[in-house]
């Protein structure tokens, strides 16, 4: 069988590029599970569903319908058609990441997800990338990757990234979005973001993208 390759972190380490890069040489497929978690967040966003209320997300959970768009070059994030209708674009605000954070905390969120991803990685060739491929949803991946940045820096990405999309941000408050994500990320009680213990850890705040997938590579060819 081909292999499942996982790449999880917090936000701004650049794992998207390089998922995207490592996928692109291997001749594997790009899996971005974050594109899913916005997905459902603006989906229950948009039917306005009481998060608390498990009949009524169990029922809304039942009507969503994601398909991955994969992105025509490596600079392109994955876009996704959400019940047939393109939100590529929509769910790739700083808003939307904060929304799919919140809406990733509920269990049946992540079980849902969970098993769509598996469904879609079980063919192998794939490169996995989220916050718990390697802990959760692919627990026996073939080689698991963690990478960390400093949260200054990862921020700073962010800030540029959002730039170059020609949107206006405000520095500071981007620092506090990112930061406020990755506590998120990082405690709450379900598949929080947390390193596998089989993980390679790679910290990127003073590598290029260019070095952090030349040295991905490197491990999976050893
Ligand atoms: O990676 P991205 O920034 O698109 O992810 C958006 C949010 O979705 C994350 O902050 C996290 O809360 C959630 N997520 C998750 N598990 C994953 C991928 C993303 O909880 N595997």
């Amino acid at each position: 069988a081909l292999a499942v390759i996982t790449i999880d972190g917090p936000s701004g380490v650049g794992k998207s590029t390089i998922s995207r890069k490592v996928a692109r040489v291997l001749g594997f497929t790009y899996l971005d599970t974050g594109a899913m978690y916005r997905a459902v967040g603006l989906f229950l966003q948009w039917n306005r569903v009481d998060l608390s209320d498990d009949q009524a997300m169990r029922s809304i959970l039942a009507k969503i319908h994601i398909q991955l768009l994969p992105g025509k070059n490596e600079d392109d994030d994955t876009g996704v058609l959400l019940n047939g209708e393109d939100v590529s674009g929509t769910i790739r605000t700083p808003e939307m990441a904060m929304v799919a954070s919140k809406v990733s905390a509920i269990p049946l969120v992540r079980e849902k997800l969970t098993m769509l991803q598996r469904q879609l990685g079980n063919i192998g060739g794939v490169v996995a990338e989220g916050r718990d491929t390697g802990t959760v949803v692919f627990p026996r991946a073939r080689y698991k990757f963690f990478l960390d940045a400093r949260p200054e820096e990862r921020a700073r990405r962010r800030v540029r990234q959002l730039c170059m999309r020609g949107e206006a941000v405000d520095e500071r408050k981007i620092l506090e979005m990112t930061l406020e994500r990755d506590k998120n990320d990082r405690e709450r009680a379900i598949a929080p973001l947390r390193q596998a213990e089989d993980a390679w850890v790679i910290d990127t705040t003073s590598r290029d993208i260019d070095e952090v997938t030349h040295l991905v590579l490197e491990v999976i060819r050893a």
